[in-house]
């Protein structure tokens, strides 16, 4: 969960407000709200609420959950304008519906190529690529200097839905000296480059192509892009796609509203998947991590009300195992084996049906080299994380980095780094229904 606060000259800006689901730790919060379906969690907000007056203006990066998830629940305290690009937005139209907030909250779209002043800070949208639609990098400048919030991201050349990332957006940034970057750990262990959109989308192809009775793909809804690839790898291969779980169809929605869905990309009606021969059956289905009440544990519970899954029949990861849900996929993928229905793991496959939406070694690096800032602030990430960022950051020359916990607050301009003090930066539970 994400919520960043950037000070200068009396004020504030917000950059993403999200949510993070329950685990272990946050075992005390779910007890007392024990009540609510979904054990959701957002950072405590205390420290910016007592002077919401200060508080500019929120801007959500993107329309993942860890970035806008806690907008409808936190705002209310806040009472800020809003910042988001067309899709992004379009997804907290809908949040903020279900609350009774549509209308209430200023939310102002920008486009993603935008410049605008908030308070004493000039931000500048960049866009970058990730993997859901209009994934945007943040420049902020004030008169003491520059801040890159990279958001997240990785280098996705051929990312099948939107523009291949532009390197010339970021070389021109190394020419400004830049104050600091703030950005994505979440792969800084794994070396190498991440895997373009396009490569996962051939493999799939690759996998499904082999398939003879139905196929089952797991994905996370909000990846768009892997949505149209499946789509038309239905099409290739004389399927029909259909989307079981209600985030694929909201995310579906949204991407046909701000017209990131192709017109010649039809979705069957879920009540038709029965009466296909299984051939020609491809559903798209949540519950990758294992949820009990989603989709596909329900297929594996023969609890789907749409069909049911046979020996022949192919289920396919094109996720990872988030930590922590290792044990609830387990159960699931032992129910799915018993009966006879082939899994096919990302982690097991001979070719790539998953790529993660983040930068490994070699894309920090180039990062690095382009923007050269003279601080490195890794955020996103476990603490093992955000010590190789910014152990690889050092490797490419910046000379601070700052790798701290939740709350840590640092002072960039004009003499860096030398003092440190810490906010109150808890979690706190939050209904989502
Ligand atoms: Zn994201
Ligand atoms: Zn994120």
């Amino acid at each position: 969960m994400n919520l960043n606060l950037y000070g200068h000259d009396g004020q504030w800006l917000m950059v993403d407000c999200g949510v993070t689901f329950d685990e272990p730790l946050v075992a005390p919060y779910l007890n007392q709200n024990a009540g609510s379906r979904h054990h959701v969690v957002a950072p405590d907000p205390a420290f910016i609420v007592q002077q919401r007056e200060q508080l500019a203006g929120l801007v959500i990066t993107h329309g993942h959950e860890d970035h806008v998830g806690a907008v409808a629940a936190l705002w209310p305290r806040l009472r800020c304008p809003v910042f988001a690009t067309p899709f992004t937005a379009e997804i907290l139209h809908r949040k903020l519906g279900q609350v009774g907030l549509a209308g209430k909250v200023p939310v102002q779209i920008v486009r993603p190529d935008a410049t605008l002043t908030v308070g004493p800070f000039v931000l500048s949208w960049l866009a970058i690529t990730h993997s859901i639609p209009e994934p945007q990098a943040l420049l902020i400048s004030t008169s003491a200097g520059t801040v890159f919030h990279t958001a997240d991201w990785k280098i996705d050349a051929q990312p099948v839905s939107g523009k291949p990332f532009n390197a010339n957006l970021y070389r021109q940034l190394g020419e400004t000296e830049l104050l600091a970057l703030v950005g994505d750990s979440t792969n800084a262990l794994k070396p190498g480059f991440s895997i373009s959109e396009r490569i996962c989308a051939e493999g799939l192809n690759t996998v499904i192509k082999r398939c003879t009775g139905r196929v089952v793909i797991s994905c996370f809804g909000s990846n768009i892009a892997r949505l149209m690839s499946l789509a038309r790898i239905a099409q290739h291969t004389g399927r029909y796609m259909a989307l079981l779980g209600r985030s694929l169809d909201n995310m579906h929605g949204v991407a046909k509203k701000t017209g990131y869905w192709p017109d010649d990309l039809d979705v069957l009606e879920k009540a038709h998947i029965g009466y296909l021969p299984p051939d020609e059956v491809l559903v798209v289905a949540t519950g990758s991590q294992g949820e009990p009440r989603a989709a596909l544990n329900r297929m594996a519970i023969d609890a789907s009300p749409y069909f049911e899954l046979e020996a022949g029949d192919t289920v396919i990861f094109s996720s990872i195992v988030i930590p922590g849900n290792e044990k609830a996929v387990e159960r699931l993928l032992e129910k799915l084996r018993k009966k006879g229905v082939e899994v096919v793991l990302s982690e097991d496959s001979e070719v790539p049906i998953h790529a993660s939406g983040h930068p490994c070694v070699e894309e920090l690096k180039l990062m690095y080299q382009w923007t050269k800032p003279q601080i490195a602030i890794p955020v996103h990430g476990e603490p093992e994380h955000l010590e190789a960022h910014a152990a690889v950051a050092r490797e490419m020359g910046v000379k601070r980095t700052y790798v701290g916990r939740n709350g840590d607050l640092y002072l960039l301009a004009p003499q860096p780094g030398i003092r440190r003090a810490r906010v109150k930066a808890g979690r706190i539970a939050i209904d989502q229904s």
